[in-house]
């Protein structure tokens, strides 16, 4: 790797740390790519091999016009991405979504790195914090890093801002609520610290909705979870809601779904119970569920979900999970470039940053590989504008999100600024403001146009 150039160290030759790797070398840095497998392995890993997809097969919708992954998509291959290339090259057909053929997709992106001349590949655990003289380095050792690693974060950055499970609530587009039947309100109205006493949005159930909701919850259909996912003793304080609901019918009432405090203006007087929902962004476009960490099945959590009063419409920007996943606080601990803010030589990509799935990983990697090679180059970092799919996330797990209720999550439309109030369509002879798809398309050709002029090429238009 003759280069006078000293080299970033990237740990973790997952998804985010090839694509940091390949963002890096092709700027012009050397990059010593670190990744354990196959001298040591994980619970998930099968192979040897870099870029392995632990489980499905699918990078989700490719559809760039209306659906946000196919936006990031979109934007990754504009900006280089070797994931999407491999991805594009080896894909199988699956509809709508980009599905890959995983054997194929992972040899090539290994060989692309291989065959780089400013790539080195070692094998091998880094079981602490990386050497004092690294002085640039990338850490994206994704959901399952190793245990020794994982500690030695943890440490650095405080016991409270890295955790080992996921326990994520579905989050709703605040513009799906019903606010004929839902109302804002804190408990007790109390304002707190920074809140002005309506922070929350209550949907209220009678005592018929409530027992119904609580039975639709037992018989619903759960996804099981892994062997070694089952034996991690981390569950007590994020229990499963359908898990609560088994142990006794008020057990929710007095649990995530007490009424107390909260009045209905509609009635005048306190629910049977409350559903809660909690502000999950700073745009306030996106609410969580509070306390409905779940096992449903997606399917089940939307039909079960939409019989809350004033949720019959929701949609959801993400359904509810419950996994093994090691996470950092990004908003707290990581600047906007993704560094550590104690300790700035060191920056994080991938799944362990707090985005969720196999292109938003992808995505940080590229991101924290593009402002590594700025740095390494002695140029100033540049964030991607924040109505793109790319900027939405950077920002989301940068600083935007709540960090006391921060949890992994995937893009979505959520994350990008309402469309200019200017944008509008004429329906029935009358403007209105643009809703459901017509606003995705509008927020999708608004990212994929605002990228380009980031990239500084000319606009490209997509079939
Ligand atoms: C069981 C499971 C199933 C999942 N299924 C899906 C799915 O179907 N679809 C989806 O979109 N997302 C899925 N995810 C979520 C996530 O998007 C993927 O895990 C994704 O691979 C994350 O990319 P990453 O690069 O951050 O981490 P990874 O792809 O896991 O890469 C991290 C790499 O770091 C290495 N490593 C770890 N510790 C060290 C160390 N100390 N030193 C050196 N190397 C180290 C690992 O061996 C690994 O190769 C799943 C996660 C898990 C855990």
């Amino acid at each position: 790797m003759p280069s006078s150039i000293a080299p970033v160290h990237v740990i973790g030759g997952g998804l985010a740390g090839s694509e940091a790797a390949w963002t890096l070398a092709n700027s012009g840095v050397p990059v010593i790519l670190h990744e354990m497998r196959p001298v040591r392995g994980t619970d998930a890993h099968k192979t040897g091999g870099l870029a392995e997809l632990v489980c499905s097969n699918s990078f989700r919708s490719d559809d760039h016009e209306a659906n946000a992954v196919g936006v990031l998509h979109e934007e990754l291959r504009r900006c280089g991405s070797l994931i999407l290339e491999a991805g594009d090259a080896h894909k199988v057909p699956a509809g709508s979504a980009l599905a890959v053929d995983r054997d194929g997709f992972s040899a090539m992106v290994q060989s692309r790195l291989e065959a780089h001349p400013l790539v080195a590949i070692e094998r091998g655990e880094i079981d602490g914090l990386p050497p004092a003289d690294w002085d640039s380095v990338i850490i994206a050792t994704g959901p399952l890093t190793s245990p020794a690693l994982a500690e030695a974060i943890q440490s650095r950055t405080g016991s409270d801002s890295l955790a080992f499970f996921d326990a994520i609530a579905p989050i709703v587009h605040t513009d799906s609520v019903n606010f004929d039947v839902a109302w804002y309100q804190s408990r007790y109205d109390k304002p707190g610290p920074g809140g002005t006493g309506k922070d929350y949005i209550n949907c209220p159930l009678d005592q018929d909705q409530y027992e119904t909701f609580v039975q639709a919850l037992l018989d619903s259909e759960k996804m099981n979870f892994h062997e070694w996912e089952a034996t991690t003793p981390y569950f007590e304080g994020c229990m499963p809601i359908e898990v609560m609901a088994s142990r006794g019918l008020d057990t929710l009432r007095y649990g995530p779904m007490k009424p107390i405090g909260l009045t209905d203006p509609r009635t005048g007087r306190r629910a049977h119970a409350v559903v809660q929902l909690r502000q999950d962004n700073a745009l306030a476009t996106l609410f969580n569920i509070v306390g409905f960490q779940t096992k449903m099945r997606h399917g089940e959590q939307v039909r079960v979900f939409r019989t809350i009063p004033g949720l019959e419409n929701a949609e959801f920007a993400r359904l509810g999970g419950l996994h093994r996943n090691t996470f950092i606080n990004s908003p707290r601990l990581l600047d906007g470039s993704l560094r550590l803010k104690v300790e700035p030589r060191l920056r994080f990509a991938g799944q362990i940053t707090g985005v969720e799935g196999y292109v938003e990983s992808s995505a940080i990697g590229l991101l924290a590989g593009r402002f590594a090679a700025a740095e390494r180059l002695g140029r100033q970092p540049e964030q991607p504008p924040r109505t793109t799919a790319l900027g939405g996330l950077l920002a989301h797990i940068t600083g935007e999100a709540n960090p006391e209720t921060f949890q992994p999550m995937n893009v979505n439309f959520g994350l990008l600024p309402p469309p200019d109030e200017a944008e509008t369509i004429t329906v029935n002879g009358k403007r209105r403001k643009l809703k459901g798809l017509d606003r995705k398309k509008v927020q999708a050709r608004r990212a994929l146009a605002d990228l380009d002029l980031w990239l500084g090429r000319p606009r490209v238009a997509v079939e």
